[in-house]
């Protein structure tokens, strides 16, 4: 055991079953689930976690029946057949020493599929079908399913299963008057709206036996209008762990709520003192959830006597050596998860199979193998932005003798100034990550400096890879050279003063997270330190005292120090391309100070009065103009490839290999850049 993180990597003697450590793999949906042809990566993806030292892991959520997938064809547990593809995953598991419990999770109203059945006759917000009311008899057959997909998941070779009872799933809809309008035995007083998870656990644990993992997800703050109160949340985990669960684990707010629970701008741990005050009102093993992903974090929420376990899903998928490089004391070797959602969760909601952005073999361990090379070849790699810090990483990692050119006097292109947005302090960690591949690798890092054609050539490298990045666009703005105008990397890089009244040109990624920085009080939270759980929780609304029911508050922001206009020319939603876990986080948080969003914009001219623009609707037609008077212009109008040295080195006949922004700047990100960057090495 570490020395280090004495509680987090402490068994846990379950009574009939010992933990190796503390940490819970959280279920995810990983894409893998939904079809049978995909077990073998299924179970590889989980071999390796459990190789990496998890405690416990529980996989993407199973429905007990047809009526409860996610999507037509999602996921499911009602067969022997499909039981038995599952020994797979549970015999790879169990080989590689670990532990894994399968996720029963019952969509309800949250179903993308017309045959979704709920409490009552509901359509919820994210949903495009109206849920069909169950009749009492079709209760009583969904908690047969439960049980049903229980002992099927004991035959598959499971050790135990978690039923999802939060995130405003089926089960949590029953719990809430919000979606729970019955007058049976299942609905009315909370005793009956908490009848169906209480009879589900007690009825599965009668079927399964003693010695059976049952886990309950407890919906420990709903986050909605109409959630649970305090006294409520207390009466059922008790009532659920008279009902035989072995471990309660925490679930923070339903998926339709507007308070994020989990990207990147949360603040680490930020719900960790939910469970901490329920903590002490059973005699079970609780455990905390959301924002946890390092050794330290856990470590510390544990040594406070907050849970008794912390349970980490995205970061396992970030590093499935995260546990065994906290064991060995190499935690500043863990890959950290910066909570970006851009791989995971989006990809999740998009019907695509997930991934993780800092790590593209997440559930592509059987495709995107990393084999040691049979010849150590010669590679230069020039840029170490995240796309040449993938490359050179990755062919170092299998070999090669690797040198990095840097024109900067530090690694990480764009992510040095993405990780100055307030929010997104996490993309620190990742430069840490890869400074620290670099010396371990023993790869030569050659920063200040900017390498052409000539030396590049001259020097004789076996293979050169070119990820140089991109260059801002500049669009064609009448008044464009004035000097109110700046760029992103004027604000970002240079730290050019700015006014107190601001028009950002260009709604994408960057204009958001400019106008993001722009509208900080960085004397209320410090650059590079992320904000405190309090100030977070003023700011979007959330009441841990549950002083009214679903732990919701009046939102409270820290006020802009300036007016700020985000602008687009597309007449469509400001922000309709931003991601789609967090897209709508962003847009909030700008409105929380007042941004001022304008759509169908057409720049006009620049001049010593601000910025004039006119109105146009879709067909570009203008109606109305204004004069925005601003201090400064700042572009965010996107970006172009700098690929210069690419195109010299390819006319002295040289081939190079082209990645990330310099090959395609357009629909760039970090995803793409560090994914085709390990794609390239791994092929060298
Ligand atoms: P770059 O990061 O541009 O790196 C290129 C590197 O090459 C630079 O370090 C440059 O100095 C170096 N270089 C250029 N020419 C030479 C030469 N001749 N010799 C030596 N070195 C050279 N993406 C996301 O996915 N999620 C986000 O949340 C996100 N947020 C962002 C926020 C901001 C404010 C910004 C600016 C970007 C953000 N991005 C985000 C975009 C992301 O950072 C880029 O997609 C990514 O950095 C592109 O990687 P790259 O390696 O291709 O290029
Ligand atoms: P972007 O997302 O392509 O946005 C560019 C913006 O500029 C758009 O709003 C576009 O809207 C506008 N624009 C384009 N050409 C213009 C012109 N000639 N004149 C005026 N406006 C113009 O690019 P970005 O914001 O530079 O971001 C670069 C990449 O980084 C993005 O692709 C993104 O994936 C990534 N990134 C991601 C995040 C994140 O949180 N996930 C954050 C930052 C960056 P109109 O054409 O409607 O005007
Ligand atoms: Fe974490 Fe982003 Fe990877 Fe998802 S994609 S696991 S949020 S780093």
């Amino acid at each position: 055991m570490s020395a280090t993180y004495p509680n987090l990597l402490k068994p846990l003697d379950l009574g009939f079953t010992e933990l190796r450590n503390r940490v819970l793999m959280g279920s995810m949906h990983t894409g893998l689930e939904d079809r049978f042809w995909n077990i073998h990566k299924f179970a590889r993806y989980f071999a390796e976690r459990a190789e990496g030292g998890v405690g416990l892991m529980v996989t993407g959520g199973y429905s007990p029946n047809i009526a409860g997938q996610l999507a037509p064809l999602a996921s499911t547990m009602n067969n022997r057949a499909t039981a038995l593809l599952h020994r797979h995953v549970t015999g790879a598991v169990h080989e590689a020493g670990g532990k894994i419990c399968l996720q029963l999770l019952h969509a309800g109203r949250y179903g993308y599929q017309p045959l979704i059945v709920s409490a009552s006759a509901t359509k919820a917000p994210i949903s495009p079908f109206k849920a069909r009311a169950l009749s009492s008899k079709g209760v009583e057959r969904h908690i047969n399913d439960f049980v049903s997909a229980a002992k099927l998941a004991r035959f598959a070779g499971y050790d135990g299963v978690e039923v999802m009872g939060s995130e405003g799933y089926f089960i949590n809809q029953f719990l809430c008057e919000r979606t729970n309008k019955r007058t049976d035995q299942w609905g009315g007083p909370y005793e009956n709206r908490m009848r169906l998870p209480v009879e589900i656990v007690r009825r599965i644990r009668e079927a399964v036996g003693p010695e059976f993992i049952i886990i309950y997800r407890l919906s420990m703050l709903d986050l909605v209008e109409g959630g649970q109160t305090w006294d409520q949340i207390v009466t059922l985990g008790k009532a659920i762990e008279e009902a035989g669960a072995t471990i309660i684990n925490t679930g923070i707010g339903w998926h339709e709520a507007r308070v994020p629970t989990i990207v990147t701008s949360v603040p680490r741990g930020g719900f960790a003192d939910v469970t901490a005050k329920f903590y002490g009102e059973v005699d079970i093993p609780v455990c905390t959830t959301n924002r946890i992903n390092t050794p330290e974090k856990g470590e510390e929420i544990l040594a406070a006597g907050k849970a008794d376990m912390v349970s980490m899903a995205r970061p396992l998928l970030a590093d499935s050596e995260f546990v065994r490089k906290a064991e060995q004391g190499r935690a500043d070797e863990i890959n950290t998860c910066i909570a970006c959602n851009q791989a995971c969760l989006d990809h999740a909601f998009q019907a695509k199979r997930a991934s993780c952005l800092v790590n593209p073999r997440a559930c592509h361990e059987t495709e995107l193998v990393l084999t040691v090379a049979p010849v150590a070849r010669r590679v230069a790699v020039v840029g170490a932005g995240p796309a040449g810090l993938a490359a050179a990483t990755t062919a170092a990692k299998r070999g090669h003798r690797v040198t990095l050119f840097e024109a900067d006097d530090r690694i990480g292109g764009q992510f040095n100034y993405a990780k100055r947005i307030p929010g997104k302090e996490e993309f620190y960690e990742t430069l840490r990550y890869f400074q620290r591949q670099i010396e371990l690798l023993g790869i030569d890092l050659q920063l200040n400096t900017r390498v052409d054609s000539e030396k590049l050539v001259a020097d004789g490298f076996d293979d050169i890879v070119i990820a140089t990045g991109v260059k801002p666009r500049t669009p064609k703005i009448d008044g464009i050279d004035h000097p109110k105008v700046l760029g992103y990397l004027d604000v970002l890089r240079h730290n050019k003063p700015v006014g107190t009244s601001v028009a950002v040109i260009g709604a994408g990624g960057i204009g958001f997270d400019v106008s993001e920085f722009l509208t900080h009080d960085f004397s209320h939270q410090p650059e590079g330190e992320q904000v405190s759980v309090e100030a977070w929780q003023a700011e979007w609304g959330v009441n841990p005292d549950f002083e009214g029911p679903g732990g919701l508050a009046e939102p409270k922001p820290t006020p802009s120090p300036r007016k700020i206009y985000l602008m687009q020319r597309k007449t469509g939603k400001v922000g309709a391309g931003l991601g789609k876990t967090s897209g709508w986080v962003h847009r909030n948080s700008l409105k929380h100070r007042d941004v001022e969003m304008l759509r169908g914009c057409r720049y006009d001219r620049i001049d010593d009065h601000g910025l004039h623009i006119a109105l146009t609707d879709k067909d570009g037609k203008a109606q109305e103009t204004r004069v925005l008077e601003v201090d400064n212009v700042v572009i965010c109008a996107g970006q172009e490839p700098y690929r210069e040295l690419y195109d010299q080195i390819e006319a002295k006949g040289v081939r190079a290999h082209l990645i990330g922004g310099a090959d395609v700047a357009e629909e760039l990100d970090a995803k793409r850049a560090i994914r085709q960057g390990t794609e390239v090495a791994a092929n060298i």
